[in-house]
C-alpha cells in the first residue's frame, strides 16, 4: 500500500532521513520505533508531504506521493494524527470533528462516521459541545484520532499517540487503534513507547540516527535482546 524507497530528507543541509526503505501492506499495523530525535516524526511528515524528499520515492498504491500537496494526499485516503494532537482548542468537539470531514460532501456518510466514532469513544459524545481545549490529554488524543478518521482514511498515520498520557489511558488508546485496524483501516504508528507499539503491531521497524536499522515481525522484535535492552529497558 505504502512504500518508501531510498528516501533522503534534509533540514537545510542537515540530513534527517538517510536511505529510508519501508513498506506498509494493506490491513497491517506497522510500527516505527526509536529514540528521541531518531527521525520518526520526520518520516511521517515526509509521507504526508509536509517535508519534501531530496532523493528516493514514496508511493501509495503505486502513485508517487512526494510530488503531491498535503491536501491531495489526504484525498487519496491518508490521514495523519500529529504529535501533540494539535486539536483546535477554542472549537467544540463537534466542530473539530466537522473539520476532519472538510474535504467531504457525503452528508449521510459523515453522520454514519460520527456515530462510529462515538461508539469508539463514547466520552466524545458526552463532550460534544465542549471546547476541545477543556478536554483531558487522553480525551484530546481521542479527538485527534477521531478528527483524522472523519476524512475516512484507508491509511491512518499516528505520531506518538502515547505522549504525556497515563499508562491506563495509553492502554485504552492502543486497544482502540487495534479496533480501528480490525474494522479495516491500515495503520502506520510512530512511537517511543516501544513496548505498546510492538504489542499491537504486525510488523515493525527500528530507527536510529536517521536510518532504519532493523525490521521484523513485531513479536520477534519484542523478543530481540538488542531491542529489549535499548527500547524496553529489560
Ligand atoms: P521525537 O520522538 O523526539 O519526536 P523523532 O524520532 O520523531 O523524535 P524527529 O523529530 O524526526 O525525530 O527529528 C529528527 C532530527 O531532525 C532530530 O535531530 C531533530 O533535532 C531534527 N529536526 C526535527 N525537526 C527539525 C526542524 N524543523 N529543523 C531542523 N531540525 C529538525
Amino acid at each position: 500500500m505504502l512504500e518508501l524507497k531510498g528516501v533522503y530528507t534534509f533540514y537545510g543541509n542537515i540530513p534527517a532521513l538517510r536511505d529510508v526503505n519501508l513498506v506498509v501492506n494493506e490491513g497491517e499495523i506497522v510500527s516505527l520505533i526509536g529514540a528521541n530525535g531518531a527521525g520518526k516524526s520526520t518520516t511521517l511528515m515526509t509521507i504526508c508531504g509536509g517535508i519534501k524528499t531530496r532523493e528516493g520515492s514514496i508511493t501509495y498504491n503505486g502513485k508517487e506521493l512526494h510530488t503531491m500537496r498535503p491536501n491531495e494526499i489526504v484525498k487519496l485516503g491518508i490521514s495523519q494524527v500529529p504529535e501533540g494532537r494539535l486539536i483546535f482548542p477554542d472549537l467544540t468537539v463537534q466542530e473539530n470533528l466537522d473539520l476532519g470531514a472538510f474535504l467531504r460532501n457525503d452528508t449521510a456518510e459523515i453522520k454514519r462516521d460520527i456515530n462510529y466514532i462515538f461508539t469508539l469513544f463514547p466520552i466524545l459524545a458526552q463532550r460534544c459541545k465542549q471546547a476541545g481545549g477543556t478536554l483531558s490529554g487522553g480525551e484530546q488524543q481521542m479527538l485527534a484520532i477521531s478528527r483524522a478518521l472523519m476524512a475516512r482514511p484507508k491509511l491512518l498515520l499516528l505520531d506518538e499517540p502515547s505522549l504525556g498520557l497515563a499508562p491506563i489511558i495509553i492502554k485504552q488508546i492502543f486497544n482502540i487503534i487495534q479496533k480501528i485496524n480490525a474494522d479495516g483501516t491500515t495503520v502506520f504508528l510512530v512511537e517511543q513507547n516501544a513496548n505498546q507499539a510492538l504489542k499491537i503491531a504486525h510488523r515493525a521497524y527500528v530507527m536510529e540516527n536517521c536510518r532504519i536499522t532493523m525490521e521484523d515481525r513485531a513479536e520477534n522484535l519484542l523478543k530481540d535482546d538488542a531491542v529489549r535492552k535499548a527500547y524496553l529497558g529489560i
